[in-house]
């Protein structure tokens, strides 16, 4: 399998340090408020690679951290702590913001099919072995105590801009973008890797540690909780393009400075969705969450369809109109699906099924091509084949791609035939009242007859009387 890989800015053979297995991390949210749909572009592209993964053979372990501690407004550690700023916006404490929009992340990836990780580690329940990094980091000469706080050394690295060899300027930008500088850091690259300082004594949450009481830098987190669950060589390491940097190159430079050798050999960045106007946002314009979209009428399938239409490496303008088309094939897919006979019992068409199998598995092995993977599914429908061979294939397909391609053409047809039957029963119910009007003129009760006439035409029915009887029309 080619896949893209931000450390060597080409598209590589995915290979592992053990054959077979993965290892594989991704940083998960920061749990101060609703996943915006960017936020959730990310998490659906990262759950088709970790179940192409599986489909191709490989043995997958999938760690993910929830950021409940230690993320500053400014990923270059300045500002106001995101926890903070959440539970004072809601009144609440931390853990309790905590809990509500972690679960609220779950309930958002349970609804657009996200599998959820092998391993969910809360920040707060690892302080211990964040402790246990930083020390070691200190007693390597990589990390220094200052004005309380303590740093990461960047000067101690052979290099430092991992990801951009060629445009470290561009990638300081982060850096610099910082509102305050922090003086008492030796280089303007050097994170925290732990706060103590006054600045931050309204932090609710704070531990002890050999440098005063504190808590955890964001970077930290995401190399310790790795290092605990998947050991010191990691396969493949996500997140959206915003992490690269700074957070995954200080991700890189302590994990590495403090195991002594090479972690991580392939980064996969998935790259943002965007409104028309520019950034996603969670204060300003419209906050685009799953659930809005579900308000207003949208399958999340429509939406985690409408992401792997595009590539991962492309970044995707969000507007209504594309969810519409989007919203439009996927309701055609489940029309054409539904039309298959879910009881043909054929015998498998081996010769269709290994050329389809081929045809997706080419298009995923290409750097995880969704869009072209999806074009094999109108393949598959216009194959001249039985259908269970076709039920068959997409079936396949679709433990990779979740989209409920059978389940979705099921409900279709279930939803089709209660239409149906509601209309026989309408029609038989029109009937009877026709026939209840003729026999109450017949005993001259013509209040009972008026008053059908107008239940009926409340439904839309219009009655015409003729000399061969009563008919009717819709208005
Ligand atoms: P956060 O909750 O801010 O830590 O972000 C959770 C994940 O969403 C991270 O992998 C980010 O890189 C990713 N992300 C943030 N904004 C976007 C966006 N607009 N499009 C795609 N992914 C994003
Ligand atoms: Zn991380």
């Amino acid at each position: 399998m080619k896949l893209y890989n931000t450390l060597t800015h080409t598209k590589d053979e995915f290979k592992t340090y053990e054959p077979g297995k993965v290892r594989m991390y991704t940083c998960g949210p920061t749990v101060y408020h609703f996943a915006h749909i960017g936020n959730l572009r990310s998490y659906i592209m990262e759950d088709v690679l970790e179940k192409y993964l599986r489909y191709s053979g490989y043995d997958v372990k999938r760690v993910m951290n929830i950021t409940d501690v230690g993320h500053l407004s400014s990923d270059a550690d300045t500002g106001e702590d995101k926890m903070l700023k959440g539970a004072k916006r809601e009144k609440k404490t931390v853990m309790e913001i905590a809990k509500f929009y972690t679960d609220a992340f779950f309930a958002d990836c349970a609804k657009l099919n996200i599998k959820t990780p092998d391993v969910v580690e809360p920040a707060t329940g690892c302080i211990p072995e964040f402790i246990e990094m930083v020390q070691g980091l200190i007693d390597k000469g990589y990390a220094y105590l200052s004005d309380g706080n303590v740093y990461f050394d960047t000067s101690k690295l052979d290099e430092y801009y991992v990801f951009n060899k060629h445009d470290a300027e561009d990638l300081a930008v982060g850096v610099r973008e910082g509102v305050e500088e922090d003086k008492a850091k030796k280089n303007k690259t050097d994170f925290v890797l732990w706060f103590t300082k006054s600045k931050f004594e309204d932090q609710e949450l704070k531990w002890e540690s050999p440098w005063g009481i504190g808590y955890p830098g964001w970077h930290i987190e995401c190399s310790a909780i790795s290092l605990k669950h998947l050991g010191d060589r990691l396969d493949i390491h996500c997140g959206g393009i915003d992490n690269a940097f700074p957070h995954h190159t200080n991700e890189i430079a302590q994990s590495e400075a403090y195991i002594g050798h090479e972690w991580c050999g392939h980064w996969f960045h998935v790259l943002h969705l965007n409104t028309a106007s520019g950034k996603m946002s969670k204060s300003s314009g419209e906050f685009l969450t799953m659930s809005l979209l579900e308000s207003k009428g949208y399958d999340p399938m429509v939406y985690r369809l409408f992401c792997l239409q595009s590539h991962y490496r492309k970044s995707l303008v969000f507007s209504y109109e594309g969810l519409d088309n989007t919203k439009q094939s996927y309701e055609k897919l489940l029309a054409r699906i539904a039309t298959l006979d879910f009881e043909d019992a054929s015998a498998i068409d081996e010769a269709a099924m290994g050329k389809l199998k081929s045809a997706f598995a080419e298009a995923m092995d290409n750097d995880l091509n969704t869009s072209l993977a999806i074009t094999v599914i109108y393949d598959v429908l216009k194959e001249n084949t039985n259908d269970r061979t076709k039920l068959a294939l997409l079936s396949d397909f679709d433990k990779v791609l979740s989209l409920d391609l059978i389940e979705g053409a099921k409900a279709y047809n279930d939803a089709k035939n209660d239409a149906a039957g509601s209309d026989d029963a309408f029609v038989s119910e029109i009937e009877a009242l026709i026939a209840e009007r003729a026999e109450a003129k017949k005993a001259r009760n013509y209040a009972r007859a008026d008053e059908i006439r107008a239940y009926l035409l409340s439904k839309g029915v219009v009655l015409t009387d003729t000399k061969e009887g009563t008919t009717y029309s819709f208005s």
